[in-house]
């Protein structure tokens, strides 16, 4: 049966057979010393030459027997420190080739393209190992919290409809309706509010998040992944509470070494904000070099409206003045109702957006919940009658009985990053892709074949050919 690594130290005088990687060799003459990692850890190996001939990053089975070391060959830096496993047999499951580059460094100073080639061997870097590791205990710490509060794991489709968050879509076309296509949602925004139509009250998704914008430090090409949550029967403080004790608890625990600038956290509206810092994501941490500092806060007091920008995706005609300034369901302040039909500038927003280090970590708001309103809005944004008819399922869910209702959506991968003082949030995704939207390893996006072309009714124009375009003929 298999030793963990971590439990050699309760085998002393036994033997023991472990499985695992070749992390580094030391050849010293007539014996040779070899470490052995697994998921648990590392541990020496002592071999005589000829037992321990296996390439470093191999996979290897050994059969050794687990013995003190002597007081002054202990290594305190190592929780197996006061061991070493005494070879006796050593089999080669897998012989690895040199590795195209270090594995035993922080990895920055690697080329990032050649590292997302060879993510597999990259992860095994202990920092990536370590955040993804992290990022596990966290979704699973954010899950434990919810489901422990009442709330409702939900999944909602993929492959759906057009979802406005502002950003472009990815659209995927329809083999069942030639001619049609979905969307991959650039939230599940629509269906969270649906579901508390749907009376849940307590909703919550670690949702994947869809949006075709050019990649920055804080956001990596394609998609995300962020928590996403909605609540019936609630006020803003009550989202705000709920998600500043939630964060609050996770770093105390999973984040130990880590301190918060301030507790409660300051909230400034967003006026204030850009007066005093220019930006409404200010960087409050009291010492910008202190890497073990978070600075979270609250922004709140949006205006409901900004002017209409070419990259706003709502309507594509330049027709409006308005777009919103978090996202088309977003309600008015209810003092602010009346300017919507004389000066919508002044109307301010139930938004609220978290903030860490600087970076804008998530958004929600207070939904509108009112058909009449909603309707408003969308006139106001410029949504012509074949757009509002795109979203005509909300406001019939509206007419059955829809409670006020209210949620947050903080991203995973930028709370990580800001966290972990990672330089940007591909250090904290498995498989992130790169600045050039080429996924890692497997080199997507690539040609359809032409079989899979005609059947979806697609003709590409000025399609060129590319070296993984195997299925290019014909099409
Ligand atoms: N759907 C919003 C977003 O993804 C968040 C929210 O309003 O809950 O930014």
């Amino acid at each position: 049966m298999r030793t963990l690594v971590s439990e050699t130290i309760q085998q002393i005088g036994r033997e023991v057979i472990l499985q695992g990687w070749i992390q580094s060799r030391r050849d010293h003459g007539k014996i040779m010393f070899l470490d052995l990692r697994d998921r648990s850890g590392i541990v020496q190996m002592v071999a005589t030459k000829g037992l321990g001939d296996a390439p470093a990053e191999s996979v290897v089975e050994v059969v050794g027997l687990v013995k003190k070391r002597p007081e002054n060959l202990v290594n305190p830096k190592i929780p197996t420190g006061m061991i070493e496993v005494e070879v006796k047999k050593l089999t080669i499951v897998s012989r690895a080739q040199p590795l195209p580059f270090p594995i035993d460094t922080d990895g920055y100073e690697i080329e990032e393209e050649i590292r997302a080639k060879y993510r597999y061997l990259d992860i095994r870097r202990p920092r990536i190992t370590r955040n993804l590791r992290m990022r596990s205990r966290t979704v699973a710490f954010i899950r434990e919290y919810l489901l422990a509060r009442d709330f409702v794991e939900v999944e909602t489709p993929i492959l759906t409809k057009t979802t406005p968050e502002g950003a472009r879509d990815f659209i995927v076309p329809s083999r069942l309706q030639k001619g049609k296509f979905y969307a991959l949602p650039q939230s599940p925004q629509q269906y969270k509010q649906l579901l508390m139509v749907a009376g849940l009250e307590r909703y919550f998704q670690i949702a994947r998040c869809f949006r075709d914008e050019d990649p920055r430090r804080d956001r990596a090409y394609g998609e995300f992944t962020q928590l996403d949550v909605e609540m019936s029967f609630v006020t803003q403080e009550d989202i705000l509470r709920l998600a500043e004790e939630l964060f609050t608890k996770l770093v105390q625990e999973l984040f130990p070494d880590k301190h918060l600038s301030a507790s409660p956290w300051p909230r400034l509206t967003h006026k204030v904000a850009r007066e005093k810092y220019g930006t409404d994501k200010p960087d409050l941490r009291m010492d910008k070099k202190d890497p073990d500092e978070l600075a979270f806060a609250w922004i709140i007091d949006y205006p409901l409206f900004t002017e209409q920008s070419e990259e706003d995706f709502y309507h594509g005609s330049g027709r409006a003045k308005f777009a919103p300034s978090h996202h088309m369901f977003t309600a008015p302040h209810p003092d602010d109702i009346p300017f919507l039909d004389t000066d919508p500038t002044k109307v301010r927003g139930l938004q609220h957006d978290m903030v860490l280090n600087g970076f804008e970590v998530g958004g929600g708001s207070i939904r509108i919940h009112q058909a009449e309103i909603q309707e408003k809005v969308f006139d106001l944004i410029g949504f012509t009658g074949e757009q509002k008819v795109q979203f005509e399922h909300m406001l019939t869910a509206f007419t059955y009985g829809v409670p006020p209702h209210g949620g947050i959506a903080p991203g995973i991968d930028r709370l990580l990053m800001a966290i972990l003082g990672e330089p940007n949030v591909r250090e904290v995704m498995a498989f992130p892709a790169s600045a050039s939207g080429t996924t890692s390893v497997m080199d997507a996006p690539s040609s359809a074949s032409g079989y899979q072309l005609r059947e979806l009714g697609i003709v590409v124009v000025g399609k060129r050919k590319s070296k993984t375009d195997k299925f290019s003929k014909g099409s």
